[in-house]
């Protein structure tokens, strides 16, 4: 089995360890080939290329991108950069996209205040750092003032989907998302399949838009769902890749590049994105 992990967050998004961590520990869990893949920031690459030069282990540039599809709902999008590509242009898009995660938490926040707790859109800010702000960091500051004992309890009460403090995002559109990353010299691949409403119809949604890879080797979905989903990617010619979706939130989480993948379906992977130019 090749070590590869194709999806993780760091701080510079939603995920508790930093760049240099998450790299290091995928290192130390003998990974060949790491990939970096906050949501909508390229934030943390500079330290992620560091790290794994540091450590004697390839990096990839990646990134995970929410998207709008009207039939579908909301999906994920993985993109994959060669290590010289000019990600400037993409960069100036994400970072008017992340605009919007900004106006959302504002948004958020006044409804918070409407319901009974006054918390400082500035404290969100503070919690987020660095990071592209979402709604973990509104649930931190809940955690804070006192309004909630967990972040958890504030999902569920006051932040999960269609939660009385839910603010939707305005999301790019699917085909938006691939312009991006293709434009960029990028692969694109459909993140965790399994986690939609419909993985099929999202898979088939993806590969009519011009993806071209599925995450089918994703945390730890079972044998049979891994078994679908080498199907499904055979049938719509999408090529399959790995996983952990690392945030480090749950000490029960699975490490960075301890999910398994078929030596050959590695090989067509590491090829295509050693293949990859600007
Ligand atoms: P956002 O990108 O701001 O919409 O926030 C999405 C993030 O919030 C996800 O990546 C999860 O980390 C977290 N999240 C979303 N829904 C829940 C939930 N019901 N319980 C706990 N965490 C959640
Ligand atoms: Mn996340
Ligand atoms: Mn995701
Ligand atoms: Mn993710």
């Amino acid at each position: 089995m090749a070590r590869l992990d194709l999806h993780t967050h760091s701080t510079c998004s939603d995920g508790t360890k930093p760049p240099e961590w998450v790299v290091r520990q995928a290192a130390d869990n003998g990974v060949e080939l790491i990939a970096l893949t906050d949501h909508d920031t390229l934030a943390g690459i500079q330290a992620a290329w560091d790290a794994a030069r540091h450590a004697g282990i390839d990096l990839i540039a990646g990134v995970e991108i929410s998207v709008n599809d009207p039939d579908i709902g909301e999906l994920h999008v993985l993109g994959y950069f060669a290590p010289d590509a000019p990600l400037e242009e993409l960069e100036r898009q994400l970072t008017v996209y992340r605009e919007e995660r900004k106006s959302r938490a504002r948004r958020t926040v006044d409804r918070l205040q409407a319901l009974g707790m006054p918390i400082e859109y500035e404290s969100v800010v503070r919690i987020a750092g660095r990071a592209s702000i979402g709604r973990p960091h509104i649930a931190r500051a809940l955690v804070e003032d006192g309004y909630v004992e967990s972040v958890q309890e504030a999902f569920d009460r006051y932040l999960r989907n269609g939660g009385p403090a839910h603010v939707p995002r305005t999301l790019l559109s699917l085909s938006d998302s691939l312009d991006m990353i293709h434009r960029s010299g990028g692969f694109s691949s459909l993140a965790h399949p399994t986690r939609y409403d419909d993985p099929i119809g999202a898979s088939q949604a993806f590969a009519a838009a011009g993806g071209q890879g599925l995450e089918i080797y994703y945390r730890n979905d079972s044998p049979d769902e891994i078994a679908n989903g080498e199907q499904l990617a055979q049938r719509l010619g999408l090529l399959p890749t790995v996983g952990s979706d690392f945030h480090g939130l749950h000490p029960s989480e699975l490490g960075p590049g301890t999910v398994p993948m078929p030596e050959h379906q590695a090989a067509r992977i590491v090829q295509t994105l050693k293949d990859l130019s600007p």
